[in-house]
């Protein structure tokens, strides 16, 4: 894939006409809704999601201003794009639609399956030659459909789209939960299943329901440590994980206008870690500077045209949201949030006494930047201010330290201007321009497996085991800049604002604030071209080749309807305690090269759920006691015709947008999940694989409930034949004693959604409508 080439620079990208968002018909479209809504004000993430309904009267009309929250919206999105581990299942079900090409323009990014380990030079070609298989059927099939491929060594696929693709006003879906990175481009960028994305690949409209709106209003002006990243690591300890779900996150006020547009993006990339549909910022002069530098200056004339004649790029003055939190930026200070949840949220004063209370390790084992979330050129020039202070006073880190660039343009550029350099010398390894450690692929020769440890990385995401495979890794997350001071102490009470460090010569230092500039003043250098992709028309004679034998890649076969009754003897497998996120449903790490295989990797199905019952890890038992693995009794009762439900708590399927994590319990006979609440994204995931989510009308029935009980449901056949109307409930037998009691549950199913598990799942339907 990575043949060298020379770099030539151009300065307007040579695919703009396909890369501007249609601001004509958008804004025509907004006209219509504001027609259709009255004197109303609209938020800004109203104004981009309306304007791309399928049909504004439909939608909108006769609703009484009853629409956030309620409605559910028909969207015709702009553009998708699909990360080399998701794609592989989301253009498997593409393939079972039998369509030539993609009706809008999608690209690929390889960047989950690459390894994290030596260097980009070592764990590069080697990482393409493990996914050889992986890497070529998605080529193959980029090329028959006309998709775009960017292959490994690329870059992240959130950093290729905020480089290349995302826009002012655009709406794009993308198949990873860090899609919303777009939104610092003033984008509606939403991280959605593989099916979600077929339906926008055939032209279907894509159904979300009318998320509520929650301005975050900053004020006043980062300086000195604080950063973008303190925005968000703050705003994630106030809202939780789950604080945000249901809602855009929409940002305003004056101090939106003194942040960059990566550090913009930096801010709307996390607001997945507090569960929101997506963030987004409306359109600002940096964002023209940034467009205008990565060779894109047509896309921000037309988007300073819409937003001059339709008001389209920004909230209107009497817009109102939902709910309203300000943050002053002059006062932020530096956080750092952690271990295992992105909300535990610290302030940098604090730290030290929390680590003590906590007894957390006092040592660091490893310092890591860079990731989607943090390897913007300010960021890194930041990080390389630090390393040079450093230096000058003879100090070396203390800890291993990872730098991984977000794409190729970035480490191009950072080598051209010696960042990298800079990093090497001080004794960094540059990974290669990819997800590595931040996706499990992190192999690391320091540790044993079960050790305890800290981490300080400026990625997004800490869940247990996400980085290393090591449940006993603590991961806490900061600013590149926090990250990359705390190394030279590597002593987790050290605080780089306040503290020193011993130095050769004897004279205790101090580091000063970082400063680094926004853009590259010479302009990005693209690198290698032959890691960017060719032109995205289709090419139908391109063979796509899925061997019967392979242990990575199977065709699908369709799921089976509903039938035409409730659900009666479903058995309980699993009663789920605390976090359940896609991480525990369906790992990463090792896992990720079966993401095309869904008999194989089947096999990880809820390996990192604990068991209510017993406190245990991956350990389900049978009504005789037998114990198993989780997926090993799921394929057991499979073989003996029974279908199953797992119980739960709050947030299920919080964390990445794992279609997985509903197709495989589907695979292996799930029917029901019964949680006290749900992720949108994974909700909305089971939905379309068929397998039914229902929530406790009250949580405490979550007691009643346990791990063998027989279920039969009740309402649950009409509800579904009522599209979406009628109340369901849950009789249960207990396996101790057989008493019977009656739980009643709640559910989200929209109309189109009810035929969706009606069909078997999504697919199904969407087949069947094709061949119609
Ligand atoms: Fe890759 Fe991590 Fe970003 Fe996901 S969050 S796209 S795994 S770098």
């Amino acid at each position: 894939f990575a043949t060298p080439a020379t770099n030539s620079n151009f300065s307007v990208h040579p695919e703009i006409a396909t890369r501007t968002p249609p601001y004509g018909k958008l804004t025509k479209n907004l006209t219509e809704v504001r027609r259709v809504l009255g004197t109303q004000g609209l938020t800004l993430a109203e104004k981009i999601l309306y304007s791309h309904l399928d049909n504004v009267e439909d939608a909108l009309g006769g609703r009484n201003g009853k629409i956030r929250g309620e409605a559910y919206l028909k969207l015709k999105v702009d553009r998708v794009a699909m990360q080399d581990a998701s794609a592989q299942m989301a253009l498997l079900q593409f393939m079972t639609c039998g369509l030539g090409g993609t009706a809008v323009p999608a690209s690929i990014h390889c960047d989950h399956m690459i390894v994290g380990e030596k260097g980009a030079d070592v764990d590069l070609p080697k990482s393409i030659e493990s996914n050889k298989e992986v890497f070529n059927f998605l080529e193959s099939a980029a090329k028959k459909f006309g998709i775009q491929f960017w292959a490994p060594g690329s870059g992240i696929i959130h950093q290729i789209v905020l480089e290349n693709y995302a826009a002012p006003g655009l709406m794009m879906l993308g198949t990873d939960s860090h899609t919303p990175n777009g939104g610092g481009l003033g984008a509606i960028a939403i991280g959605v299943g593989g099916a979600d994305a077929v339906d926008a690949l055939v032209d279907a409209p894509w159904e979300l329901r009318a998320p509520k709106i929650l301005g975050v209003r900053l004020e006043g002006e980062l300086s000195g440590w604080a950063t973008p990243k303190d925005v968000i690591l703050n705003l994630a300890g106030q809202l939780t994980v789950r604080g945000g779900t249901g809602y855009i996150i929409e940002y305003y006020g004056p101090g939106v206008q003194t942040l960059s547009c990566t550090g913009m993006a930096t801010i709307c990339n996390m607001g997945a870690e507090v569960g929101a549909t997506t963030s987004l910022f409306p359109f600002t002069p940096k964002m023209t500077s940034y467009l205008n530098s990565t060779r894109r200056a047509p896309i921000a004339e037309a988007a300073e045209e819409a937003n001059k004649s339709h008001n389209f790029l920004r909230a209107d003055t009497n817009a109102a949201y939902d709910q309203v939190i300000t943050i002053n930026l002059s006062e932020l200070e530096p956080h750092i949030n952690g271990p295992f949840t992105p909300d535990l949220s610290t302030p940098l004063s604090k730290f030290k006494d929390v680590v003590k209370e906590n007894e957390w390790p006092e040592q660091l084992s490893a310092g890591l930047i860079g990731s989607c979330t943090n390897s913007s050129y300010q960021d890194m020039l930041r990080a390389e201010d630090l390393v040079k202070q450093a230096a000058a006073a003879g100090l070396k880190p203390r800890v291993d330290f990872f730098v991984t660039p977000g794409s190729e343009q970035i480490r191009a550029t950072l080598e051209r201007d010696e960042t990298l350099d800079v990093f090497e010398k001080a004794g960094g390894t540059v990974l290669a321009n990819a997800c590595g450690p931040c996706i499990g692929q992190w192999k690391r020769s320091d540790i044993s497996k079960g050790d305890t440890n800290a981490i300080l990385t400026s990625y997004n995401r800490n869940f247990r085991a996400r980085n290393d495979g090591n449940s006993q890794t603590m991961n806490f997350l900061a600013s590149p800049e926090i990250v990359t001071a705390m190394i030279y102490s590597g002593d987790m009470s050290f605080n780089p604002i306040t503290d020193t460090l011993p130095t050769p010569s004897g004279q205790p230092f101090q580091f000063s604030a970082p400063s680094g500039s926004e853009l590259p003043s010479q302009g990005f250098e693209l690198g290698n071209l032959a890691l960017f992709p060719s032109d995205s028309t289709p090419s139908p004679s391109t063979p796509v080749v899925v061997s019967p034998t392979s242990s990575r890649l199977a065709l699908l076969e369709p799921f089976e309807p509903f039938g035409s009754t409730d659900l009666k003897g479903l058995k309980v497998l699993l009663k789920v305690k605390g976090k359940c996120t896609t991480d525990h449903i369906s790992a990463a790490g090792s896992w990720l090269k079966y993401k095309g295989h869904l008999e194989n990797i089947s096999n990880n199905t809820l390996i990192g759920a604990m068991n209510a019952e017993t406190g245990e890890v991956n350990k389900a038992y049978d009504a005789n006691g037998d114990a198993f693995s989780v997926p090993d009794l799921a394929r057991r009762w499979k073989a003996q015709g029974l279908s199953w439900l797992v119980v739960a708590e709050n947030n299920y399927g919080e964390g990445s947008a794992r279609e997985h994590a509903a197709l495989q319990p589907r695979y292996l006979g799930g029917k029901i999940i019964l949680a006290k609440s749900f992720a949108r994204i994974h909700e909305t995931n089971l939905k379309k694989q068929g397998v039914v989510p229902l929530t406790f009308a009250s949580e405490a029935d979550y007691n009643l409930i346990g791990s063998c009980d027989s279920v039969d449901t009740v309402g649950l056949y009409d509800m579904l034949v009522n599209r979406g109307d009628g109340e369901v409930f849950l009789d249960v037998t207990k396996k101790e004693d057989g008493s019977r009691h009656r739980i009643p549950v709640k559910h989200t199913f929209s109309k189109d959604q009810a035929g969706f598990v009606l069909a078997g799942s999504a697919l199904n339907l969407l087949s069947k409508k094709a061949a119609t």
